[in-house]
């Protein structure tokens, strides 16, 4: 996610004016790698999650039934298994994802309630003894008649349903989209440290999953154009309703987009369908070309992107851009705005993140600098290569050097470590500062000191390494470190205030 401070906005408002009188030509010719790689199964350990969904549009609910095949492979005899319930975050007014400064624009028309209802779980046809628990009952915990042991699947059926909030943040809708996002029971991280259960907390994104298998089956009302990960296998229209037949292979999560207005563009780059749904007519063009270049750029830099379609879609949404397996929400307003650069920004972010968070995976809520620090250097290096390195150089000066900067005017104590969990960062300014400003400015020190041919190496080697994973600090770490005779612990040290 871009945190769409004000002060952010205001800087990159200020920016677009200087880019504008600057960048009137492009100055490059990336030749696309021929593909490589493609999506193939890693074997029998995935999860598999079947959904039969249907959007109700008379009070924006979703009923489903879910069948999730999960396999035990942590090597140890699970007692009980976790899932995340993050819809029950929206039900009190207290408890809501957001920052309080935040509620308004989150709620135009005032708070209103989502939540999840579980109406029944099994285990193949028998009940399974289960209960709802954790912060604002996010965690469905279920309790098998005996212990998983290592290697053995379970198969759980859930039947649920979700009413979505009047809220224009990642999950409930606005004027024109119903954004479903984090919607559906979705097994937790089972780690070195044991499962992770963290609660949907209001500052970054604070998610952390395995890829799996999608297969979905989506009831919507024909007047609705639906953007969502995966790819679409089939559609057929019964009783005014359209059922489409949805697969999703080797994606973290799934997500849907609906709106009546979308207006759809397409183009192919690769083996990649890159999609643009702009409400209405406003910029969907240019959408759809900051997507293409940013698919080409990354593809070039990073490796392969593995899927075979990309979606850029224009969301009711106050909080600039976010990323989902392929799909990238952006906001309206950013569409709205008469300079093109916010815009084309927040999409090369957001693109990147199919890569950092995506592709890769990490720990969102205990180490978010992996996947964001990483990603706003990403959009650094995206303008390099589309403008030339003066244009990067001026938007890491005035942009991103300069929000730490002034961040740090005002907050001198809070400059330390870039390494820090969510919980402990007070206000999206500051996570915004010291995550994704002073992380890209980490990066950027790592690339001097290490040279720009090993740096490029190490990027492409970590992406290959940990494609389809998830990794950790140390994990990057470890191949900054194997691929230079530099001493750059200390800078690991200095910068993240940890001792590696
Ligand atoms: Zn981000």
């Amino acid at each position: 996610m871009r945190v769409n401070s004000r002060k952010f906005k205001l800087a990159i408002i200020m920016f677009s004016v200087f880019f504008v009188t600057i960048s009137l030509q492009y100055m490059w010719d990336i030749r696309q790698d021929t593909r490589v790689l493609s999506p193939q199964g890693e074997g029998e350990s995935l999860s598999q999650y079947q959904i039969n969904m249907e959007f109700i549009e008379e009070d924006m609910s979703i009923k489903a039934n879910q069948t999730t095949v999960y396999t035990n492979d942590t090597g140890k005899a699970l007692e009980n298994i976790y899932l995340h319930l993050y819809p029950n975050a929206f039900r009190s007014k207290e408890a809501v994802p957001f920052e309080k400064k935040e509620m308004e624009r989150a709620y135009p028309n005032g708070f209103n309630p989502g939540y999840i209802e579980i109406n029944s779980i099994k285990e193949g046809k028998k009940p399974i003894h289960h209960k709802i628990m954790g912060e604002s009952n996010t965690i469905l915990r279920v309790t098998p008649a005996r212990p998983l042991q290592p290697g053995e699947k379970i198969q759980l059926a859930i039947d649920f349903k979700v009413t979505l909030p009047n809220t224009i943040g990642r999950m409930g809708y606005g004027e024109n989209t119903v954004n479903i996002t984090n919607w559906f029971p979705i097994v937790a991280v089972y780690d070195d440290g044991g499962w992770n259960l963290d609660p949907y907390y209001a500052i970054g994104d604070p998610f952390y999953s395995e890829v799996a298998q999608y297969k979905v089956t989506a009831t919507i009302p024909t007047e609705y154009v639906m953007a969502s990960t995966g790819d679409v296998i089939e559609v057929n229209e019964k009783n005014n309703k359209n059922i489409y037949k949805i697969e999703g292979n080797l994606v973290r999560n799934f997500v849907m987009i609906l709106s009546k207005e979308f207006q759809v563009r397409e183009a192919v780059l690769g083996d990649t369908k890159v999609i643009s749904y702009a409400i209405g007519d406003i910029k969907g063009e240019k959408a759809l070309q900051y997507g293409l270049d940013s698919l080409k750029i990354f593809n070039n830099l990073f490796g392969e992107y593995p899927y075979n379609q990309l979606s850029i879609v224009a969301t009711d949404f106050f909080v600039g851009g976010m990323e989902y397996p392929n799909v990238v929400m952006i906001s309206q307003d950013l569409y709205e705005m008469k300079e093109d650069f916010p815009l084309e920004y927040v999409i090369a972010h957001e693109v990147a993140h199919q890569w950092w968070y995506g592709i890769v995976g990490n720990n969102e809520v205990k180490e978010p600098w992996l996947d964001e620090a990483l990603t706003e250097y990403s959009t650094l290096m995206y303008f390099e290569k589309k403008y030339g390195p003066h244009i990067k150089e001026q938007v890491f000066e005035k942009m991103i050097k300069a929000q730490y900067e002034n961040y740090i005017d005002l907050e001198p104590d809070k400059g330390e470590g870039i390494l820090r969990s969510l919980r402990e960062f007070d206000s999206s300014w500051e996570y915004s500062s010291i995550v994704y400003s002073k992380g890209a400015m980490f990066i950027e020190k790592l690339r001097e000191e290490m040279g720009d041919e090993t740096f490029s190496k190490v990027i492409r080697e970590y992406f290959e390494t940990f494609k389809f994973k998830n990794a950790t600090t140390e994990d990057f770490y470890k191949i900054c470190e194997k691929n230079t005779e530099k001493d750059i612990r200390h800078l690991f040290n200095q910068w993240l205030n940890v001792e590696m």
